[in-house]
């Protein structure tokens, strides 16, 4: 392409040249830079965007695995229950906690996140007394579903209202959604960052709309816990749930967490009651009662191997620090936004997410209206993104991993495959996993 330039225009690659020194020099100055090698990459060649879908295998995971494996599994057996596996669910919530601006007994690890949200939400309606749930349609849609199955099953006639996104669907249309918060609503459901656009809600704002009406505010952490600050007790927030397998690297299929105030703790009951749950569960006695604190929302037996890979996988984010880890996050997300600037704004690409760092987690969305097959030409020109319907291509930055070159070059390659039409050779038949 270059070539065709007439001579004595700027050469886009003279400008990229120097663009990647900039992002050579972000590395060099990057003070959680080390963190990258506390990581397996067994996939050298390939540039991976997408730690917000499956963070990558933390090294002292494998090794913490295999211990539980040999050791604890393969030797001791059933007595490990006694040496630890027990305890595991709270004591790895007490680990979490300062990372979502909690109390060590506020938060706890079972389930998975819809599963969470279902026994919170219900809890709350049924503890409550109104009726009403209040969500916003950038909402993860499986957390839709589960209040749709709460309203349903236990609401007696709770009705959930989603407040549509504003124009464009990349922000929340805020005068709506505090107006829908009113003096009938029991439930504030969100999620802190959206999951296509990677809008990073305004938790003060929402809290005090809410604490004015006397709703409860519920937060879903997913696509922000590990990557953004969360001050959960400081936003006088009710109840909070959140991934594992994301930002804090826990696994596939790791347990999620679930927070609940201190105060409200003993005035919930959850409405899937288990052994877990009880107040001395080896009484094995026939009436269920409530254990004290967190661990009532327990339900069964967790799933021991990946609680404890999450356990190992918090060490690396509490050391790095929340707060070097959203500055570099800050600045990742600000570098691949100019380079969309420079190089794709011009190419049928639109950004799908906020400018303003304030309002934005760790990744962006970029869409087009060629995005799936854009997306399968970029997975295989070695950059790994993922794609979200109908037209948005993902970049989860990770910052304990994603170095600022890796942004430069697969915005890079990105800008390749649409100016040589090479996306052009994918069809767009949808398949299973995007
Ligand atoms: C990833 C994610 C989930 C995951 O839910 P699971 O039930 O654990 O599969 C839920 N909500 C949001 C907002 C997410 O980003």
């Amino acid at each position: 392409m270059n070539a065709r330039r007439p001579p004595g225009a700027a050469s886009g690659a003279g400008r990229s040249v120097r663009g990647r020194a900039r992002a050579e020099r972000l590395d060099a100055e990057d003070a959680i830079a080390a963190f990258r090698d506390a990581f397996v990459r067994g996939d050298e060649e390939r540039i991976y965007l997408d730690g917000n879908s499956l963070g990558r295998l933390p090294k002292a995971t494998r090794e913490r695995l295999r211990r539980a494996i040999d050791e604890e599994w393969g030797h001791d057996l059933v007595a490990s229950w006694g040496k630890g596996w027990f305890e595991a669910p709270r004591r790895v919530g007490a680990r979490l906690a300062p990372l979502i601006g909690a109390k060590p007994e506020q938060a706890a690890f079972g389930d998975s996140t819809t599963v969470n949200l279902f026994k919170l939400a219900g809890a709350a309606l049924q503890a409550h007394g109104r009726r009403r749930i209040v969500s916003d349609a950038m909402n993860f849609p499986s957390d839709l579903y589960a209040l749709s199955s709460v309203a349903r099953t236990l609401g007696g006639g709770a009705a959930l209202e989603v407040v549509p996104a504003a124009p464009g669907g990349v922000e929340p249309d805020m005068g709506r959604l505090l107006a829908a918060i009113d003096e009938d609503t029991a439930l504030v459901v969100l999620s802190h960052v959206a999951f296509k656009s990677g809008y990073l809600h305004d938790a003060e704002r929402v809290g005090a709309r809410a604490r004015e009406v006397g709703a409860w505010v519920l937060w879903d952490l997913s696509h922000s816990v590990g990557v953004v600050p969360i001050e959960l007790d400081a936003w006088d927030a009710a109840l909070a749930v959140g991934c594992s397998y994301k930002y804090l690297n826990g696994g596939p299929g790791a347990p999620a967490f679930f927070y609940v105030r201190a105060d409200l703790q003993p005035r919930l009951r959850s409405p899937v009651e288990g052994w877990f749950g009880r107040r001395g569960p080896f009484g094995f006695d026939l009436e269920f009662e409530p254990a004290d604190g967190i661990a009532r929302f327990l339900v069964g037996t967790p799933p021991i191997l990946s609680l404890l890979a999450v356990e190992t996988g918090l060490e690396a984010v509490l050391e790095a620090g929340i707060g070097r880890i959203r500055a570099k996050s800050e600045a990742l997300t600000a570098l691949l936004i100019e380079r969309f600037d420079a190089r794709l704004a011009g190419l049928g690409f639109r950004l799908g997410t906020p400018r303003e760092a304030a309002r934005r987690g760790s990744h962006v969305s970029l869409r087009h209206p060629d995005g799936y097959r854009i997306n399968r030409a970029l997975l295989a020109a070695g950059v790994v993104p993922d794609f979200r319907e109908p037209d948005a291509i993902r970049f989860g930055l990770a910052p304990l991993y994603t170095r600022f070159v890796d942004v430069f070059d697969a915005v890079e390659r990105l800008a390749e495959v649409v100016e040589s039409g090479a996306y052009r050779a994918y069809d767009d038949a949808r398949s299973a996993v995007t």
